[in-house]
């Protein structure tokens, strides 16, 4: 049987080797970690369960579609419900909105709250459907980097349609186009950090992501976002694919320009195709030294990072729902602080997900689980124990304010992750969350191919390389990953 093997056991990877498994493919993850998962991955502590990375969960079919791959229930293996609301928002002088998934709702509430006429909100989302039915299938599920991909009277659809797309505008002129009202200006700004990057350097085409977001819904895996990982690898397990944890790949082998297997461990592993699902950065700087590597690729500037307090809260708050923000007061100073000045703004956006509001049994009765995020530029080196202590004090600080506690005497366990640490954790360049941050118009197409342009039986998946980063488009990359691969050869 043909043998792949694939670096590491990200999201990505167990995707791939479900994938590759089902044509046939013998298939080995090799993996740096004692755990599958990477940045989906989930501690215990004190009574609590927080889950360490992703919070928001999208597209559950690009998931349920592997288990059906194999004509299985999906349902036999990962349930998941439907969110009402998308996103609590909270500003420092005391406006709230409840962001809603019922759309009419959705367009009847924020015109009463942002005092904005329906009709503009209507377009807005319109447009934004228009720019993702135009663009999705091109940008999305195919390769950019195969001529056959532009041969299809879509690409010429979109094309001729360039000018729906606002390339070239950022998605802030757009928003500030679209409505009156700064506040929803900043709400709809929001979604540039859902790929790590700028709102007043992504480009307007990014507002199809508020339409993923509103027209296919958000969503609360049962178990915890844990369980997304988790109940892949169990069922990849049930497949046959075979995992190696603690096992960090030093080097992929290549002979005559051809991949031909890895070695970890001081241990030669031969394979007829490999797959990395490490980031791309470190995958040429480490794996593949002495090749050639697509400079202006990993030049890429990076997506941002995070800083991250979870906290055991030990009262209720009514107020909060699964996921929610608290407004800077100054969107452009935070990102001119993540992006220019490569440090934390003084009074940053919070994002607190609380998973106990969907599965109570995540927190002591009475009691909450706060994840607490701020975006936060990659690591240059910076000197993160300082700049965590500051913005612990600031955020307590916020939070106190806007929803007018005293935080701080209700944390009982805290746990803190900074860039750092998800760099060391997960080998992700600077410790982005998402690859290469989508901070001009030309950013998705220097993303790195899904294969090697001059190493055959070579491949990617993950965030680091095209389609991005996120777990939806993670999954995507290994569906192209997939239909490049060639067909196993039964007695290889
Ligand atoms: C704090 C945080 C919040 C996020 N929020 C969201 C969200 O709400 N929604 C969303 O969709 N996405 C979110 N993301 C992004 C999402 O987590 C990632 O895009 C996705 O999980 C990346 O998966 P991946 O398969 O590319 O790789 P990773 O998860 O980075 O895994 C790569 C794996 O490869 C292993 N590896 C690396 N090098 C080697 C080697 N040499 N040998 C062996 N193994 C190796 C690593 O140990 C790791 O296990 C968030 C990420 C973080 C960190």
């Amino acid at each position: 049987m043909s043998h792949a093997i694939v670096v590491g056991a990200g999201i990505a990877g167990i995707a791939t080797a479900i994938r590759l498994r089902r044509r046939g493919y013998q298939v080995t993850v090799m993996e740096a970690n004692h755990y599958p998962g990477g940045k989906l991955h989930a501690i215990e502590q004190d009574g609590y369960r927080f889950d360490l990375g992703p919070s928001l969960f999208t597209m559950p079919h690009l998931v349920t579609e592997l288990f059906e791959l194999y004509k299985k229930k999906p349902d036999q293996y990962f349930q998941f419900t439907e969110k009402e609301i998308i996103c609590n928002y909270f500003w420092e002088d005391g406006h709230r909105f409840s962001a809603v998934s019922n759309l009419e709702d959705f367009v009847a509430n924020a015109s009463k709250s942002f005092n904005e006429p329906k009709k503009n909100i209507e377009t807005y989302l319109k447009r934004n459907q228009k720019k993702y039915d135009l663009t999705a299938m091109l940008f999305l599920e195919k390769s950019l980097h195969k001529i056959s991909t532009y041969l299809t009277t879509q690409t010429l659809k979109s094309i001729i349609q360039l000018g729906k797309l606002d390339v070239n505008s950022s998605l802030d002129a757009v928003n500030k186009k679209s409505f009156k009202n700064p506040k929803l200006v900043q709400l709809f700004n929001r979604y540039a950090t859902y790929n790590g990057s700028s709102p007043y350097k992504t480009p307007g085409i990014m507002s199809m992501i508020p339409h993923l977001e509103m027209y296919h819904g958000t969503f609360f895996p049962n178990g915890g976002m844990h369980r997304i990982g988790m109940s892949l690898y169990e069922f990849a397990i049930e497949q046959g694919v075979d995992f190696q944890f603690n096992q960090p790949v030093k080097r992929i082998v290549v002979q005559d320009e051809t991949a031909i297997g890895i070695i970890a461990n001081k241990k030669r592993y031969d394979a007829d195709i490999v797959v990395s699902n490490m980031d791309i950065f470190p995958t040429y700087k480490k794996l593949l030294k002495g090749h050639r590597y697509p400079k202006k690729t990993l030049e890429q500037e990076r997506s941002s990072s995070a800083l991250i307090f979870y906290w055991g809260v030990s009262k209720e708050f009514p107020e909060l729902d699964l996921h929610n923000i608290l407004f800077s007061e100054s969107y452009p100073k935070e990102f001119n602080a993540i992006f220019d000045q490569k440090t934390l703004y003084k009074d940053p956006t919070i994002y607190i997900n609380v998973t106990s509001k969907e599965q109570p049994s995540d927190a002591p009765k009475g009691h909450e689980n706060w994840f607490v995020m701020i975006n936060a530029p990659g690591n240059h080196g910076q000197d993160w124990d300082d700049l965590k202590q500051t913005a612990r004090k600031n955020i307590i600080a916020k939070i106190n304010s806007v929803l007018k506690t005293d935080i701080e005497k209700f944390i009982t366990t805290e746990h803190i992750m900074d860039p750092m640490a998800i760099e060391n954790s997960t080998s992700s360049h600077q410790g982005a969350l998402y690859g290469a941050a989508s901070n001009d118009k030309f950013a998705a197409f220097l993303r790195h191919p899904n294969f090697s342009k001059s190493i055959k039986n070579l491949y990617f998946c993950g965030g680091s390389v095209h389609p991005g980063g996120g777990i939806p488009l993670c999954l995507l990359s290994a569906k192209i990953v997939d239909d490049l691969a060639p067909n196993p050869t039964p007695n290889a």
